[in-house]
């Protein structure tokens, strides 16, 4: 049995007035949690004080990104060493926003997933499908291309978790029918198994991610071969992250 993972993610949200609502998370995540692990992935200017803010609680902090390197001429860039310097136990890489925002192809995410191990933190890769891809029937060949590309060798069930973000279901309020998600999953699974092994695979976290709020997060996380989710819009409320949480069941 795979302990769940509620992670939030920021993305550029949050500044110093933020840390009251995190703290709110790190007061309330024990009572939530009947049995899950919870991380919330801030901006990295927040990043060190978040760390003080949910010292001694069970909830952790991590990145959103990290550049592959440890350090150098990188202007702007952050390594997962600083990161882990910070406080961070996670990083995200590859979500699709960096993908699309940033040009990052699956051989960047892998090289920032080597990395964030190298600094000892645990990699949240993410992958998911297009509306177009969606619609034309690619979804498992675009998750399979992204697996082979972007999850290396070497993860294991406790340096990485998966994150399964359909694109078009992020932000927009859309999810897909249930029996589509436990579908996805189970393919995720499966693939993994062969490039992985069996043991690694069946013991990996994979998350479920795009317009997750606790309306639909019993539902969701329900479906067998999710492992939990990762949150945006809902991730920066500590009612809504909460009340996701205490829907683990
Ligand atoms: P939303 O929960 O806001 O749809 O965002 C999902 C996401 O991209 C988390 O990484």
């Amino acid at each position: 049995n795979i302990k769940p993972l509620i992670a939030g993610n920021w993305k550029m949200h949050g500044t110093s007035a933020s840390l009251s609502s995190l703290e709110a998370m790190a007061t309330g995540f024990a009572e939530a949690a009947s049995d899950a692990d919870g991380v919330i992935c801030v901006p990295a200017t927040l990043l060190e004080r978040a760390a003080g803010v949910v010292e001694g609680s069970s909830l952790q902090v991590g990145g959103q990104d990290c550049h592959p390197a440890e350090k150098g001429a990188h202007t702007g860039d952050i390594s997962p060493e600083m990161l882990s310097d910070c406080g961070a136990i996670y990083v995200i890489v590859g979500h699709s926003e960096r993908r699309a925002d940033h040009g990052e192809s699956d051989g960047v995410v892998a090289d920032k997933a080597k990395a964030a191990w190298r600094a000892g933190l645990i990699a949240i890769i993410c992958i998911g499908e297009t509306e177009a891809q969606r619609k034309a029937g690619e979804t498992f060949n675009v998750l399979e291309e992204q697996m082979a590309g972007s999850v290396p060798a070497g993860a294991s069930a406790t340096n990485t978790v998966i994150a399964y973000e359909p694109v078009w279901a992020i932000g927009t309020g859309l999810t897909p029918e249930i029996a589509d998600i436990e579908a996805a999953h189970a393919h995720i699974r499966q693939h993994l198994r062969k490039q992985l092994g069996a043991e690694t695979a069946d013991s990996m976290r994979l998350l479920y991610g795009g317009s997750v709020k606790p309306g639909n997060a019993g539902d969701i996380l329900s479906v067998e071969n999710v492992d939990g989710a990762l949150i945006g819009g809902a991730s920066l409320k500590a009612e809504d992250y909460l009340g996701i949480v205490g829907s683990v069941g």
